[in-house]
């Protein structure tokens, strides 16, 4: 014999119901005891009907027509023909239901008898649905109504079992009957006075593992709409698989603590009986299952084995110098607690007694605060302790596992991975069994948590990344190529997956919490919302998703404002513009300290020679203890790009509008030739070396003249380009005469910066310096006369995205 339960989604459609007919009649098991629980959603529809009429509200009529109209639809497909007995006894037993609903709508008052009165109507007319489709497609089934059998006291919504008294009943019943499949509603039971009673929310488990452990089955069937019981609940972990294997004291820890598809109270009795419990999908019956059975069976891998979490949890805090040292304050407290029959799910107690903290459903939170405020009264009234402090809107969220008590560093990867993705912790507890470690947490957070908490301990190789692109320009195109190019690789070789989940140039913006589609990415831009970058923070926050990184590939001030923000919710920032580092030096600091307090990075590689490591390298040997003594450098593709062509067969004014025509200066091609956009990246090295410099330390000795400085608009600073050639002329046949080329170079040393225009002689690293290359020399105590010298493309697109690139993959390897 064995008996199985099939939930409310599970007989909640024709297909579904068909595929329980199916199982129930593959099944080669003599006798089968099959629960069902309400057809799904009508428990909710029938209390949502109740609260209407006690309001007052008529539109409880429409969702009683809806109710009738759900089963009798079912019944109607299920049974296309002579199914006018079966509609009409729907029809009666409804009835029932619709003077019920016009009684509360005349009291005003759903007391917890008559509402759970109101919601067993769902399983007995679902019971008797399936009983008459089981036996119209030939099964020998009979209906019995557990209320007959199960026997409880009167503890409204939640009743507790009278147990010896429902085991004589089942016992009783099952011993004389011959019929193949007993068909019987779960959920519902009767007190000893008569009265109809309920198991709580989710019991029809409960009423399965009641019979199961009577009757002693060989196993406990829970068909219902997932494939076991997973790693985390699926429906918000994208990643999470059933789990194969669990122990009795496993599975009650998970159900305990949220794992909905289990009621907690089901493994109490089939653990005494030593009954395995199967938990199935009636959507895909040959998928995987859970199998819950002896702990000494089961064999484990990880330690943990489940990540659960519960919402709609109140956080009460006692506290006070007057409980320090006196016996008896938690035994009044919880005893206070009891007798309003309030559960506690969670407490922790500080060590130096000054405060208990405990969680609670937030439903009950008013009466617990009434209740212990009036137990401590007298302490109150005297100051030796505090009124009791309610907090609501919280989650549990636990790590559960037999086996964590035999492993080092669980609960420190746990918070450490909160940390990390500014989770704020309320309170802690973790049971003297270690089978469950737990926190309080902002609801808010709870999806971030239990995914970046899965990652970490179920998804061990990969690390999703979620990245937000402002400015989808030429650089930022070739980014999301870059990305899009390298996702599977990434994902295969460094366990890392990138996505990009939100994307704004200045007029639009878009998001896709599961990933903008990068091989068509330009097409989501067709709908998207106009641009804001407020309005793109507050939904980077409200996505709340874990490794998030924010990158900015503009030259906008204003994006640069946003930084602050994005680290202080431990969201990495990924740069190339260069104003919040060449900024103030406060500025850069503080951007600094912020992704040191707050865990998380702060990356600009790309400040500095587009794609070359030249920050890393900096960094690499100020870390490892080397000293630099001097920086040189030309950091200039723009103006390498004009002196490499400006000659005596050439004028200047016609080589600067070429680079500017072919791409190689800022748009504004002054910023470039005023050495300006040199002096911030000299600048940014000398930060990064520990300097506390400002822009105006560096001098500058510009190559322009007066006229070139002054000149109004770009088309003056073009004519008063050619007006000067004569200088220009003078500076080109000078180096020339001196056999050196001229190079525009930054340098560094003993704490001071310069900018200017150089003549480089032959034999000089700078003089081959070709096209757009860039090139800085290290001078340091261990490179005291051979420089190290980073060398190559210092501008281009696909380069500045590359860096970008590395940057983000720098934040995913840490
Ligand atoms: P039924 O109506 O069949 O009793 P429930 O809705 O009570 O089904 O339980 C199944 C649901 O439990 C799943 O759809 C899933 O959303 C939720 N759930 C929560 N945590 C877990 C978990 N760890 N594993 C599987 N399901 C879970
Ligand atoms: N129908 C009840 C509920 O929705 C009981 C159950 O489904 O187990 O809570
Ligand atoms: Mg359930």
């Amino acid at each position: 014999m064995k008996v199985l339960k099939f939930g409310g989604t599970s007989v909640g459609s024709v297909k579904y119901i068909n595929n329980v007919i199916s199982i129930l009649k593959s099944n080669a098991i003599d006798k089968s005891v099959v629960v069902v629980s309400a057809i799904g959603g009508i428990t909710d529809k029938l209390l949502h009907a109740g609260k209407l009429a006690i309001d007052k509200d008529e539109n409880y009529k429409d969702v009683f027509l809806n109710i009738k109209d759900i089963h009798t639809q079912l019944v109607k497909e299920l049974i296309p023909v002579e199914n006018e007995a079966i509609i009409l006894a729907i029809e009666n037993k409804l009835e029932k239901l619709n003077s019920l609903l016009e009684g509360l709508y005349l009291l005003n008052e759903l007391t917890p008898k008559i509402s759970d009165k109101l919601v067993s109507f769902g399983e007995l007319i679902s019971s008797y649905v399936i009983t008459e489709v089981l036996k119209a497609r030939d099964l020998d089934a009979v209906e019995k109504n557990s209320q007959e059998l199960i026997i409880t006291n009167s503890n409204h919504g939640n009743a507790e079992v009278i147990q010896e008294e429902t085991k004589e009943n089942i016992k009783k019943y099952f011993k004389s009957l011959n019929n193949k499949v007993t068909i019987l509603p779960g959920f519902v039971a009767k007190s000893n006075s008569g009265e109809e009673t309920t198991l709580g929310r989710g019991g029809s488990d409960y009423t399965a593992a009641l019979i199961a452990a009577t009757l002693k089955v060989e196993v406990l069937e829970i068909w219902t709409d997932v494939s076991g019981m997973y790693t985390a609940n699926p429906k918000l972990v994208k990643q999470a698989t059933p789990i194969d294997q669990l122990s009795f004291q496993e599975a009650m820890e998970l159900s305990h603590f949220g794992a909905k598809v289990l009621y907690p109270p089901t493994v109490q009795p089939v653990l005494d009986a030593n009954i395995p419990i199967l938990i199935k999908n009636t959507m895909q019956p040959n998928d995987k299952v859970t199998k819950i059975f002896d702990v000494s069976e089961v064999s484990i891998k990880n330690p943990v084995r489940g990540i659960t979490h519960i919402n709609d949890i109140a956080l009460l805090t006692l506290q006070g110098s007057g409980m320090v040292g006196i016996p008896g304050f938690s035994k009044r407290l919880f005893e206070t607690l009891a007798q309003e029959r309030i559960n506690v799910i969670f407490i922790t107690q500080a060590s130096s007694e000054h405060t208990i903290c405990f969680g609670i459903d937030y439903k009950d939170a008013d009466t617990a605060q009434t209740v212990i405020d009036k137990t401590f009264e007298y302490e109150i009234a005297l100051k030796k302790i505090e009124p009791i402090l309610v907090e609501t809107e919280l989650s549990i969220i636990a790590l559960i596992g037999d086996n964590m008590k035999n492993y080092q560093g669980i609960s420190g990867r746990m918070f450490s991975t909160l940390g990390k993705n500014n989770i704020n912790v309320r309170a802690i507890a973790q049971g003297a069994s270690e089978r469950n470690i737990s926190a309080v947490i902002n609801e808010s957070d709870v999806k971030k948590a239990i995914n970046a908490l899965h990652e970490r301990f179920f998804e061990v190789q990969t690390k999703q990344l979620n990245v937000f692109v402002v400015g989808v320009g030429n650089v930022g195109e070739r980014l999301v190529d870059q990305i899009e190019q390298q996702h599977n690789f990434l994902k295969q070789k460094l366990k890392i997956d990138v996505r990009i989940v939100g994307m704004a140039n200045s007029r639009k913006m878009v998001f896709n919490e599961t990933g903008i589609d990068l091989e068509d990415w330009p097409s989501s831009f067709d709908f998207a919302e106009q641009s804001n970058l407020e309005r793109f923070f507050n939904r980077v926050l409200e996505l709340n998703l874990r490794n998030s990184i924010f990158v900015d590939i503009t030259a906008d001030e204003k994006v640069s404002e946003w930084y602050a923000p994005y680290l202080r919710h431990s969201i990495s920032v990924v740069a190339c513009n260069k104003i919040a580092c060449s900024g103030p030096y406060s500025t850069y600091k503080n951007l600094h300290d912020l992704a040191i307090n707050f865990n998380t990075s702060f990356l600009y590689e790309t400040n500095v020679g587009a794609g070359l490591p030249v920050i890393n390298t900096l960094n690499n040997l100020v870390a490892s203890g080397d000293k630099v003594t001097s920086i040189e450098a030309v950091l200039s593709g723009s103006l390498n790009f004009v002196f490499n062509h400006f000659s005596d067969h050439t004028n200047f004014h016609d080589t600067v509008k070429r680079a500017q025509f072919e791409g190689y200066t800022e748009p504004d091609p002054r910023i470039d030739l005023s050495g300006i956009d040199v002096a911030r990246k000299i600048l940014i090295l000398a930060r990064e070396n520990g300097g506390e410099m400002e822009i105006d330390d560096i001098e500058n000795k510009s190559f322009l003249t007066k006229a070139n400085l002054e000149s109004y608009s770009l088309d003056d600073f073009y004519d008063s380009l050619k007006e000067d050639e004569t200088h220009f002329q003078e500076m080109y046949a000078s180096a020339k005469a001196n056999n050196a080329q001229l190079k525009y170079v930054a340098e560094f040393k003993n704490g001071k910066a310069m900018v200017g225009l150089r003549e480089i002689p032959e034999g000089h690293p700078f003089y081959n310096l070709e096209g757009k290359d860039n090139i800085v020399m290290f001078y340091t105590e261990r490179y005291p006369e051979q420089p190290l010298i980073v060398k190559g493309a210092g501008a281009g697109a696909d380069v500045t995205a590359s860096g970008l690139f590395a940057d983000i993959i720098k934040i995913g390897n840490k």
